[in-house]
């Protein structure tokens, strides 16, 4: 699962270097103060959202995947269960929850949406009905279902995918995610393009980099692959595994005075989105992409129900939202 950030070069600031600064899953989920939901742990009030339309409905598939990245948002890995895979039947009643919402677009993520079995089914159903957009790595679960993606551009509305290639350098991208990934990845986006899906770029950032570099370097690579250069990029910021903190300030109401108007806050993705969530046997909606490792953001078992909610910024990557205006959306 990837995320964008308008201004990312010092947002990898927000993850700690150092293991000693890592407060365990236990101390998020539970209370740090006597109202931590509500105050900070200074016991000022905290900062909030109020959520205005449904325009996007994300739906996690599940964390199973089928590689095993180190550094991943969701800990997702093979086999992994933390969130179970959704199905169809799951996901049907939101969607159309969400439609009577007027709802915009449909999107998915995961662990890698096309190892969960019915995620083609569940693809195929929303695109039906609206615009769908997926992140995935483009790897062997994608190349493998080839036959099952490709009678989806026949549906009434288009898909976009965006495909995670770390960095222009196939040695440094196979680092973490494995061995042949890189020109996986490549072939998958080739392949997308070619049949006639729009296609763009989940990268990872340097502190230190020019993006007009590193994206050149990109296009270099997709030159020699027949890809097209115009793909768009979207960067993101280490938001540290799940259960995990780092250390960012706490947001208090003060702070929401920056974002004082319904329209300055536009850009906290939970004032338009929210993302279905598999527990055990049940579909939760969660807030936001970003937060399914704190059940403090389980908003409740319906859309309407949790557009109703006030939503507390106390999850350390609000402060990701709240500084770099992060968004997992698709680019314009
Ligand atoms: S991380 Fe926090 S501020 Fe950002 S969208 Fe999610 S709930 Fe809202």
């Amino acid at each position: 699962m990837t995320i964008a950030v308008r201004s990312f070069s010092s947002a990898r600031g927000l993850a700690s270097d150092s293991p000693a600064r890592k407060i365990p899953v236990v101390e998020i989920i539970t209370p740090r103060a006597s109202d931590s939901w509500t105050l900070t742990r200074a016991g000022e009030p905290r900062g909030y959202i109020d959520a205005h339309q449904l325009r996007e409905l994300w739906i996690h598939t599940g964390t199973a995947c089928n590689l095993a990245c180190p550094f991943c948002l969701e800990g997702s890995h093979p086999g992994d269960g933390r969130i179970p895979g959704m199905t169809l039947s799951d996901a049907k009643p939101f969607i159309h929850e969400a439609l009577d919402m007027g709802v915009g677009q449909f999107s998915f993520t995961g662990g890698e949406p096309f190892v969960i079995r019915d995620f083609v089914h569940i693809l195929d159903y929303a695109s039906q009905h609206r615009p769908c957009f997926v992140l995935t790595n483009a790897t062997d679960p994608l190349l493998k279902r080839k036959h099952q993606v490709l009678p989806l551009l026949n549906n009434p509305y288009p898909i976009h995918f965006r495909v995670s290639l770390d960095f222009p350098d196939a040695a440094r991208h196979d680092k973490d995610r494995g061995d042949g990934s890189f020109n996986k990845a490549l072939e998958g986006i080739q392949w997308l393009h070619d049949q006639g899906f729009k296609v763009s770029i989940a990268r990872q950032t340097d502190a230190d980099e020019v993006p007009a570099e590193v994206e050149a370097q990109y296009r270099a690579i997709f030159r020699q692959w027949g890809i097209p250069e115009h793909l768009a990029f979207t960067a993101f910021p280490d938001l540290g595994v799940p259960g995990s903190e780092d250390g960012s300030p706490e947001i208090t109401q003060s702070c929401m005075e920056k974002y004082p108007t319904r329209d300055s806050r536009a850009h906290f993705m939970c004032t338009y989105t929210r993302m279905l969530v598999k527990k055990g046997d049940q579909v939760r909606v969660y807030a936001c992409t970003l937060v399914d490792d704190d059940p403090d953001y389980d908003l409740g078992g319906t859309l309407k129900e949790s557009m109703e909610q006030r939503i507390m910024l106390r999850h350390h990557r609000c402060f990701a939202c709240y500084r770099f205006g992060a968004s997992c959306s698709a680019p314009a």
